[in-house]
């Protein structure tokens, strides 16, 4: 069965949403393809319950509908979730559920995308023949796990990030949280209040800074320069958390913002995690060298510990390779697109990407561009069908 679209979106999170709302504004028909039975199924169903968004609500805001005024500046994951829910309600968004797209690629005879889809729950399969194609599967797709020496054979429990919901059943259990990214550092802060035991692997240096600094270093950024920002928001880490390093922590020499440009990384977000550190609360740990018999857990320093439960807060990689051919130009071998925000969402053939490494903010952005884009060259393509005819006409006039 082949289904002809204009455009066809993959992956119905908050990039998909905001695109496919975006072309609804310009009357161009489109439909979402998501391999999930809902959307924002990682806000759903991939994330924990203490959960808030970590930047400002004036920089998650999708395209052409605010988050409500009266919800708090920091919105809680029910909220956020209650708020997208509405956005597909208000734009009248078309999602096909458990449509998991396995192949994408150009067909130069006609000058379209295919896309082949399985249906998981209808177990059929299914082609979608389309104009253009947006990816939108999002840079947290596949739970990423390191490869760790007797990882395999140890005794406790291991699961990653994005399984943990609240550590209610590891009171009095020694409970270790591999990563110190947003999620590493949360998760450590969350399951140490649920009453475990409670370390932390930290390899990479971070600047920590609460969420209200980084709120204010991304509004200063519209009047002053990255490295302005940087030193007021250094300066500022310094005042409130001072030396760290006899606890582990390194600040790095570039600036949190700086750093976020270079690479996407964003910047170390502490919701109370550095005071159980400072309390001896949460012991912290370098990496991790090897498992050992048992629960035995040997750190690179020559240390070692005992742990009942592990949590792998180590991030995720987009799989955009494993189903989309003719990707070269527009994405590294990665899957991340190549170019640099703003100029990582166009790609030939009609052919868009809607992540970028800037999350909820980068996604306003693309979903906008990627929109405009569409409408603009199917309006230079009608102009150019006329034009054709005309000249057609004319020639027969002339004959
Ligand atoms: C714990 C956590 C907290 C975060 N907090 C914030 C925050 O506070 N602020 C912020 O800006 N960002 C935050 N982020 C980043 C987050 O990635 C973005 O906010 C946002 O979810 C990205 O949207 P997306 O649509 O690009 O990707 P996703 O939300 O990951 O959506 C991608 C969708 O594509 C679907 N999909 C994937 N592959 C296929 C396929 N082959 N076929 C069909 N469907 C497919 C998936 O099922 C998914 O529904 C957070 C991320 C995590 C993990």
């Amino acid at each position: 069965m082949e289904i002809e679209m204009p455009v066809v979106i993959v992956g119905a999170g908050p990039g998909g949403l905001a695109t496919s709302a975006c072309l609804n504004k310009h009357s161009i028909s489109n439909i979402i393809l998501e391999k999930d039975d809902c959307h924002a199924s990682l806000w759903r169903k991939r994330t924990y319950d203490r959960l808030k968004l970590h930047i400002g609500k004036k920089f998650c805001n999708l395209p052409h509908l605010p988050i409500p005024s009266d919800l708090p500046n920091f919105v809680p994951r029910v909220d956020f979730l209650r708020y997208l829910d509405n956005y597909v309600n208000h734009f009248k968004i078309c999602i096909r559920y458990n449509r998991y797209v396995d192949d994408a690629s150009f067909d130069v005879k006609s000058g379209k995308w295919r896309v082949c889809v399985r249906d998981n729950r209808l177990n059929i399969d299914e082609i979608y023949v389309a104009d253009y194609l947006v990816v939108a599967t999002g840079e947290n797709c596949d739970e990423y796990i390191p490869m760790i020496n007797g990882l395999e054979s140890f005794e406790g429990e291991y699961l990653h990030s994005s399984k943990y919901l609240n550590g209610r059943s590891w009171y009095d259990k020694n409970v270790l949280i591999v990563g110190s990214g947003n999620s590493g550092m949360e998760i450590a802060y969350d399951v140490s209040n649920w009453g475990a035991n409670t370390s932390i692997v930290i390899r990479s240096h971070m600047h920590p800074l609460t969420k209200e600094m980084v709120f204010v270093g991304m509004c200063l950024m519209k009047y002053l320069s990255v490295e302005k920002v940087d030193k007021l928001l250094v300066f500022m880490s310094k005042m409130m958390y001072g030396d760290m390093s006899k606890y582990g922590l390194i600040r790095p020499k570039e600036g949190p913002f700086s750093i976020r440009v270079r690479t996407g990384r964003p910047p170390s977000i502490d919701v109370g995690c550095i005071k159980m550190i400072k309390k001896g609360k949460v012991k912290v740990y370098p990496t991790i060298s090897r498992i050992k018999k048992g629960k035995i857990v040997e750190f690179v320093d020559g240390k070692s510990g005992q742990f009942d439960v592990i949590v792998f807060a180590t991030g995720y990689r987009s799989n955009v390779l494993e189903w989309l051919k003719d990707y070269k130009e527009l994405f590294n071998e990665n899957g991340m697109p190549k170019g640099c925000y703003p100029n990582h969402w166009k790609g030939e053939n009609g052919l868009y990407c809607a992540f970028s490494r800037r999350a909820l903010q980068g996604i306003v952005y693309s979903s906008q561009k990627i929109a405009n884009d569409i409408s603009l060259t199917i309006d230079a393509k009608k102009l150019l069908a006329e034009a054709v005819e005309v000249n057609a006409r004319i020639k027969l006039l002339d004959e």
